[in-house]
């Protein structure tokens, strides 16, 4: 079963969604961790996703299928959390074609304005080592450039440079949105406000999440 955890980069799906599995069962599976993996590995998807993914753009629907279907295994009754798929329309149809193993049961769209998303995006930092994301302001590691849980250097993602932000955030408004009218349409949708502390979200989170029915 599977909950898509939708919403425009920086509005904490990452994080929200490595809570919920560290507290709440939940497997998480990110496409954007994937590639991120692929790209680290040079394997032949990495090779093709890496310049596209350092732009901003998206990459293409059958690669991601690729991922998909590689990440989410056979149907094993687990319910997973998906942070990053679908974002598109296509990819969300394509999703619905996997409903007899992974049906989706809801799509909870954590909802951060604009001005905010910048300021998320251009001030995170991730762990080289270990991913773990700091903020520079917001949530700062406790030696400037070093990760407090395993001493390895932060680093800014490719994609966090202004640039590439402002081309993942218009992707966002022209392709991925129309995903969330795919799921209203369904009655699978549920706004959640991405606003406040991480603790704040969580805790909005699993209210949402307590009106699932998991089947
Ligand atoms: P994320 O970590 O989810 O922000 O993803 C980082 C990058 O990976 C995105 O900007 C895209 O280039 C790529 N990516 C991740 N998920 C998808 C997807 N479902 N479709 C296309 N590209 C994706």
């Amino acid at each position: 079963m599977i909950v898509v955890l939708t919403g425009a980069p920086g509005a904490g799906k990452g994080t929200q969604a490595d809570l919920l599995a560290a507290k709440e069962g939940f497997r998480k599976v990110s496409t954007g961790d994937a590639l991120r993996k692929h790209v680290r590995m040079k394997s032949p998807i990495g090779l093709q996703a890496e310049a596209v993914m350092a732009r901003g753009e998206l990459v293409s629907d059958e690669i991601l299928f690729e991922i998909l279907r590689e990440e989410l295994g056979p149907d094993s009754g687990e319910r997973i959390l998906l942070d990053g798929y679908p974002r598109n329309v296509a990819q969300a149809k394509t999703l619905d074609s996997l409903k007899e193993t992974h049906p989706v049961v809801a799509a909870i769209h954590l909802d951060v304005d604009a001005g905010e998303l910048v300021n998320r995006l251009s001030g995170r930092r991730v762990c080289g080592n270990c991913g773990a994301t700091y903020h520079v302001t917001l949530t700062p590691s406790k030696t400037a450039g070093v990760c407090d849980k395993c001493g390895g250097l932060l680093q800014q993602r490719a994609d966090d440079r202004e640039d590439s932000v402002r081309t993942r955030l218009s992707v966002y408004e022209s392709t991925t949105k129309p995903v969330l009218e795919y799921y209203r349409g369904k009655g699978l949708y549920q706004r959640v406000d991405g606003l406040g502390s991480t603790e704040e979200v969580f805790g909005k989170l699993k209210g949402s999440l307590s009106g699932v029915k998991f089947r």
